[in-house]
């Protein structure tokens, strides 16, 4: 370590929660980040924590890897003329989101769509998110949407530009199976990921996407598979679910019980490593600043899920499914947390249990690449205990 490193521990957690659905607690009650990495997790006693920038002494409260929302359409910092919200980001960080990704910046007024107007926002997108973190929060934008006329050449420039991520496929005039399948085919080979639109249409304009069309698209993520509002029939969210390998995405703006009947098929098939979170906020219901700690309490508790397993939906199954180095708390990874605990007067004899028995935790700290972000959450229930930054 030089001397201009900064060095992050966060000592006395008493749980943590690695976002990995295999073993999903850790043994240790440390962690240590140097320059914003991960650099060791264990026991104090056991960890070199000399030398420290930043300390934070957890109190017994639980670290998680920080939240991350598969699925959001901002449009330009924090603000969102979808129901003209200011600092909808801000308030989401304090919902535990320390990263989102762009489902398509559909909501921006005027949004061009011409091949070259898309593919120009799409860049502009991208770069202003990548210049500017809203109060710290990584968001992965610049999502452009399929129109009719684009041909392979715009995916490898968009991905020459630094695109990465498909809009909703769906949003824009391409609807038809065969021609999205061209499409993503073509952003796949350039590096660039895809989401679909499944289910009805969300809003007066947009259209119904069936099971048929995701399969015949073969986007990399079935986008809100419950919904966003309306879910598929039961029958086709089951044969999504049987009938292909990718990524299971279940949003806050949509069905509960679709995202449970999702829930309970992949745990049937044994594959709950690809069920994704995301809120679909800003979005008719609103924002949703604690959309990803409800969809955590909500699964857990009517879905069976020890809540331990139902944080790694909102964690390390959505880095894996997404290619981010967050999500997961080990050697190398962004160290990006949330520090919760159980909520003052919810029942439960501890954290998990309480947010099984459908509550929400109280969270006390988030923390972005190593470096605070937020302190006390202004957004969920109170805490019992907080963690506090300690002055060496
Ligand atoms: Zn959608």
């Amino acid at each position: 370590m030089d001397r201009h490193s900064q060095k992050l521990v966060v000592r006395n957690i008493g749980l943590m929660l690695s976002g990995m659905l295999e073993h999903p607690i850790l043994d240790a009650d440390c962690i240590v980040a140097v320059d914003g990495k991960i650099a060791a997790i264990g026991f104090e006693k056991d960890l070199d924590t000399d030398g420290a920038t930043t300390t934070v002494d957890a109190h017994g409260v639980t670290l998680a890897p920080g939240l991350i929302d598969s699925h959001v359409h901002p449009v330009i910092g924090d603000y969102t003329p979808r129901q003209q919200q200011l600092h909808w980001i801000d308030s989401t960080l304090h919902g535990g989101v320390t990263t989102m990704i762009s489902a398509g910046e559909v909501h921006l007024p005027g949004r061009p769509k011409d091949v070259v107007g898309l593919k120009a926002m799409a860049i502009a997108s991208q770069r202003w998110y990548e210049n500017f973190r809203p109060s710290g929060v990584k968001v992965h934008a610049g999502a452009p949407i399929l129109e009719e006329g684009m041909v392979e050449q715009d995916f490898k420039d968009l991905a020459d530009a630094g695109v990465k991520l498909l809009g909703e496929v769906g949003l824009g005039t391409v609807k038809d199976g065969k021609t999205a399948r061209q499409m993503v085919g073509w952003a796949r080979k350039y590096g660039i990921q895809s989401t679909i639109h499944t289910g009805g249409p969300s809003i007066p304009g947009s259209g119904l996407i069936d099971a048929d069309m995701v399969l015949e698209t073969g986007a990399d993520v079935i986008g809100h598979i419950n919904g966003g509002h309306s879910a598929l029939p039961d029958d086709q969210i089951i044969c999504l679910c049987e009938n292909c390998s990718k990524g299971l995405e279940i949003v806050h703006n949509g069905n509960e019980r679709a995202a449970v009947l999702t829930l309970n098929t992949a745990r049937e098939l044994k594959q709950l490593n690809r069920v994704i979170l995301g809120t679909d906020g800003p979005a008719g219901s609103g924002v949703q600043p604690l959309g990803i700690l409800r969809m955590v309490s909500m699964l857990s508790a009517f879905g069976n899920v020890p809540a331990e397993q139902a944080f790694c939906f909102a964690t390390g199954n959505t880095a894996r499914e997404r290619g981010l180095d967050c999500g997961i708390l080990a050697h190398g990874r962004s160290a990006d947390f949330v520090l919760m605990d159980q909520a003052q007067h919810a029942p439960g004899k501890n954290i998990l249990e309480s947010v099984q028995l459908g509550n929400l935790p109280g969270i006390g700290m988030t923390i972005i690449d190593g470096v605070i972000c937020s302190h006390r959450s202004r957004n969920t229930p109170p805490a019992q205990r907080l963690p506090q930054e300690v002055t060496a």
